[in-house]
């Protein structure tokens, strides 16, 4: 064996040996999470797998995404061409030459071709984080500007110039007879042939550059963010099935412990996850609370899970708990309790995040910990928790008031076979003043139509959406649990909903419990009607002049209804709404979900501000909405900003109205 080829061979297996040694290590610390299934539906999970990491479906959403996918299929592609030089280092004898020449040829085009591609990209890279320095790719512990992310990016550089100063020594040494399929290494030959004394030192250099950066990449790469060439793959085909706003029941039995409080209480993928991180900031840059100056920022919170787990593991084989806490003071690995309190829920983050992670229900499991096992909470939940329990309600009104708003209208009490709808009502649009007049724009639209339909009146109970979304499980549990022998005992099947959080929860959380409804929120419903002739608005009405349409994420990101809010408008007006410029599945939060209704922000800019800002950017004179919560935070955040002038409208009243007009 030639010397160059033992020293090749001893380096090879010593970086592939460290490799597998270092991705043991990190694997297996993903046991010390509880288990979770996600191996049902093969098919449908090997088609995510392919629409999202090797499609790179939602990188490419961004401009520079295209850069990110030729990197991605370059790497695919150019690892067929690294390994068959590592192969090659060993067994000088076997290459990718042995391959049918037709093929053969087709391959060495392909790898010319995309190096130089690559080249390009990295060269992209550079420029974009030293020069466009978008502020996104920042955050407090995690750098898109690191050393960790240069070094990365140089290792890549400098395999494609090691590919192209390796096969242009060939071609000028003529050991490289295919030179067609190679026009760009035939160029780096041909201007190497101009200086023949060269020629095997380049070669020589080249060969072992590539070679020696190839052992360093394999070593660095598991103790690396970019780890995540080996696990967005699989984090894509273990992703969520169904969208993850809706959190797993807690068994309540003795001596349980609640929610996640170390980091091994998280399950297994939530630990993939945390491995899976691109560190990309994507989730960053859609985080209300992160824009608006919240110490919230979920790629930390996905970073501190990695690196919380990476510090106790030493602790953890040994069957002991982690030193560093999970939750605490600022620092690197623990998250504070003003970052897990500021999440709205809004899901923004998990739409966001190229590699299917959630993080959303990863800061629900703190708060649970927080919550139900250290009875640690915002002083201003108390009053919350303590109405919910009593009163059924989040402001603690009396249940006697709950149809107070019925007194202008005729309504049904819900009887099982005579009214075919419960219009579940909710606590909003029960008791606050404002989200009230929306009821009756709904019945006065029901009746319209001639829909049957009832209420459940006092006995009605709220549905707990803010309490599940806070990690209070256990009084969530308690109310989920009344509403379902309820809606059992009246034989409700159908439902229909003024507000999207009840919407969720009567939909998707309490299918936990048995009950499956068919629930609808009014909007749908009442598109279904237009479209299917029921109601006629023939008179189109532009009193409300130019409307701007906010889409709640409890709604369209939550429940993927984005449609039905914009048909009433258009219906009602004759016009389309106008668009902020985040809305659809991109849309921005009012910052009331995830029970920030009934707390304050006391940091940064306020989330409703922020997005009124945006709203009023499209000069509207009225603002859509199709949230009770969404409806006070922007009439709130107009207020507030000296904007009391815009309207602000449910898109039922705007319905109403025109219905009324029509009738008029
Ligand atoms: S759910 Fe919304 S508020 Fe919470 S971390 Fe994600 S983007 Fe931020
Ligand atoms: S969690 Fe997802 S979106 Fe956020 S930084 Fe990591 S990979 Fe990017
Ligand atoms: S209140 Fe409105 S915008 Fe905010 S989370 Fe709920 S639906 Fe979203």
């Amino acid at each position: 064996m030639m010397p160059q080829t033992v020293i090749f061979t001893t380096l090879l297996v010593a970086s592939l040996l460290f490799f597998c040694w270092s991705v043991y290590r990190r694997f297996s610390l993903v046991c010390y999470g509880q288990p979770e299934d996600r191996l049902d539906q093969p098919a449908r999970r090997l088609s995510e797998m392919f629409l999202y990491a090797f499609g790179q479906l939602r990188v490419l959403r961004k401009p520079f995404g295209l850069n990110h996918f030729v990197i991605f299929w370059s790497f695919m592609i150019l690892a067929l061409a690294n390994g068959e030089f590592l192969v090659n280092g060993v067994f000088p004898s076997v290459s990718l030459a042995l391959l049918p020449e037709g093929m053969h040829r087709v391959l060495l085009f392909a790898f010319d071709v995309v190096s130089l591609l690559t080249l390009f990209a990295i060269a992209f890279s550079f420029i974009r984080r030293l020069v466009v320095k978008p502020p996104y790719l920042d955050s407090l512990y995690v750098k898109g500007k690191s050393p960790e992310a240069f070094l990365i990016l140089s290792f890549i550089a400098l395999l494609m110039l090691a590919y192209f100063g390796l096969h242009g020594a060939m071609v000028a040494l003529g050991t490289e007879n295919d030179t067609a399929a190679m026009p760009i290494s035939s160029l780096v030959g041909g201007a190497l042939a101009a200086h023949p004394s060269l020629v095997s030192t380049v070669y020589s250099v080249s060969w072992w550059l590539h070679a020696f950066v190839l052992f360093a990449f394999i070593c660095f790469l598991p103790h690396s963010k970019h780890m995540h060439i080996l696990t967005a793959i699989p984090n894509c085909y273990f992703g969520a099935l169904t969208w993850p706003a809706t959190q797993p029941r807690e068994k309540f039995e003795k001596g349980a412990v609640y929610g996640v409080g170390s980091v091994e209480r998280f399950t297994w993928k939530d630990l993939f996850d945390s491995f899976s991180c691109t560190e990309c900031g994507r989730c960053q840059a859609a985080c209300p609370a992160a824009i608006t100056g919240k110490p919230l920022n979920p790629r930390q919170i996905v970073h501190a899970i990695k690196t919380n787990l990476l510090e106790n593991s030493h602790a953890l084989r040994e069957g002991r708990s982690g030193t560093l806490p999970l939750i605490g003071d600022e620092g690197e690995g623990t998250n504070t309790e003003e970052a897990i309190w500021a999440c709205t829920t809004c899901g923004a983050c998990m739409e966001a995040c190229p590699v299917l992670i959630e993080q959303m229900p990863k800061i629900v499991k703190m708060r649970r910990h927080l919550v139900e096992t250290e009875s640690r909470f915002p002083e201003e939940l108390l009053n919350l928790f303590e109405n919910m329990e009593q009163r059924s309600n989040p402001w603690g009104i009396a249940p006697g008031e709950r149809a107070k708003w019925v007194s202008t209208l005729p309504v049904k009490p819900f009887a099982a076979g005579e009214t075919e709808y419960l219009l579940y009502v909710g606590c909003a649009g029960s008791f606050d003043s404002r989200a009230k007049q929306v009821t009756v724009a709904l019945a006065t639209v029901l009746n319209a139509a001639g829909v049957s339909w009832g209420i459940l009146g006092k006995d009605e109970k709220c549905c707990g959406d803010s309490l599940r979304r806070l990690g209070n499980e256990y009084l969530f549990e308690k109310m989920a649990l009344e509403n379902v022998e309820l809606f059992r005992e009246r034989g409700v099947k159908k439902v229909i909903t003024l507000c999207p959080h009840c919407l969720t929860t009567l939909k998707n959380d309490y299918r936990q419990y048995g009950l499956e409804l068919e629930v609808v929120h009014q909007s749908e419903l009442i598109a279904e009607l237009i479209r299917s002739g029921r109601i006629k608005l023939d008179k189109k009405d532009d009193s409300l002049g130019r409307i701007a349409y906010h889409d709640p994420c409890y709604l369209g990101r939550h429940n993927d209804i984005f449609d039905a809010p914009r048909t009433l408008v258009q219906a009602a007006t004759g016009t389309a709404a106008v668009e902020a410029e985040r809305n659809g599945r991109n849309s921005f939060c009012c910052g009331a979900g995830g029970g920030r209704m009934w707390m304050e922000e006391f940091t940064g800019e306020r989330v409703n501000h922020a997005r009124v800002d945006e709203l009023l950017a499209q000069k509207p004179d009225t603002i859509c909405v199709a949230c009770p919560y969404c409806m006070t935070m922007v009439e709130d955040g107009l207020k507030d900003k000296g904007a009391g002038q815009v309207r602000v409208r449910d898109v039922v009243e705007v319905l109403a109205e025109g219905l009324l007009r029509k009738n008029a």
